[in-house]
């Protein structure tokens, strides 16, 4: 990269560390002001019932980079995760999701749609938690039910008993809790039993192979089953083809998302989807 010093000889077998040390500390800072500067945009991923009406969206952060261009959250959240960063990132997901439930009432008020924030394992554990929530949020009932957290099984997994008590409170509220990329972790059936959520969400991976793999087939199946005996509403992520969206409706799955209805949506294009499906007057033309 431009601007290192091309001579560390004396720390030569470290320094591609050092570089890659020195790369994410400065993204770490430029993510700081973007968080402040409110540049980071929440894409709206949508999600459809097996009858085909939309049932909500779930939010994933973008960031253009001034002058490294797009940068994927799968670099820039586990960085944000170790610095506590991801805290603030938090909580500008819940005002964005806010943003988006008054924005629909705006033009469908009787609307149901649900907003789904990706919230990390040491938010939650924060004791600040729930106050932030509050706060960026609010706590009308009426919104509270519009709102979804999804924290991934692994996340979940490493802090059991931690983390337990705080999605019980969250709950209580309304909120409702994924269990997000399941099957990726290590979740036995006792760690499910424990786990307080309302939807279980198949990770992709497997998503994608039940066509071609009997064996992610029996298994997603086998998911379905457990996750509906235990009360969880199921959603499919990655649904790419439509022949994988048929295969998961016959097998019991109760909402998909994935590329072959929608890929995630900036917020205008969201914006006009949601008005398409629920109504409301058209959008003005400088909105776009
Ligand atoms: P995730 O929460 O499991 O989100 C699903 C990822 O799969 C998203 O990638 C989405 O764009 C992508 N995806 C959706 N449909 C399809 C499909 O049909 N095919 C394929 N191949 N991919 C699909 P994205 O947006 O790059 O996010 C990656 C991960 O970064 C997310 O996984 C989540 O763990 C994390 N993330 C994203 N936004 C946030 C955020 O605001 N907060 C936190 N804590 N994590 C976030
Ligand atoms: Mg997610
Ligand atoms: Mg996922
Ligand atoms: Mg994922």
């Amino acid at each position: 990269r431009a601007g290192q010093a091309p001579n560390r000889s004396v720390h030569l077998f470290d320094s591609g560390q050092d570089g890659a040390q020195r790369d994410n500390l400065r993204l770490l800072s430029d993510l700081r002001g973007a968080i402040d500067g409110r540049l980071l945009v929440f894409h709206a991923q949508p999600k459809f019932a097996v009858d085909g009406s939309l049932r909500g969206a779930e939010l994933l952060v973008r960031w253009a980079h001034p002058e490294n261009g797009f940068i994927s959250p799968a670099r820039f959240i586990p960085l944000a995760e170790k610095s506590r960063l991801i805290f603030d990132l938090t909580r500008f997901g819940f005002e964005t999701a806010k943003r988006h439930v008054l924005e629909v009432r705006g033009f469908a008020p009787q609307s149901a749609l649900r907003f789904s924030v990706n919230v990390s394992g040491s938010d939650v554990t924060d004791p600040r938690f729930p106050d932030m929530l509050r706060e960026a949020f609010g706590d009308d009932p009426a919104d509270l039910a519009l709102l979804e957290l999804e924290i991934t099984e692994t996340a979940i997994i490493e802090d059991l008993e931690r983390l337990v008590p705080v999605l019980e409170r969250v709950r209580e509220t309304g909120v409702r809790i994924a269990i997000d990329d399941f099957g990726t972790g290590y979740s036995s059936l006792v760690y499910l039993k424990r786990i307080p959520a309302d939807t279980l969400k198949i990770d992709q991976s497997f998503v994608r192979d039940v066509m071609s793999s009997e064996r992610d087939a029996i298994l997603v199946r086998r998911t379905i089953q457990i996750g509906k005996d235990l009360g969880m509403d199921i959603v499919a992520e990655g649904v790419e083809t439509q022949e994988i969206a048929d295969w998961l409706v016959a097998n019991g799955c109760d909402r998909l998302q994935g590329y072959f209805f929608s890929r995630p949506l900036p917020p205008p294009q969201w914006r006009d989807l949601a008005m398409a499906r629920l109504g409301g007057p058209p959008p003005f033309p400088a909105s776009k």
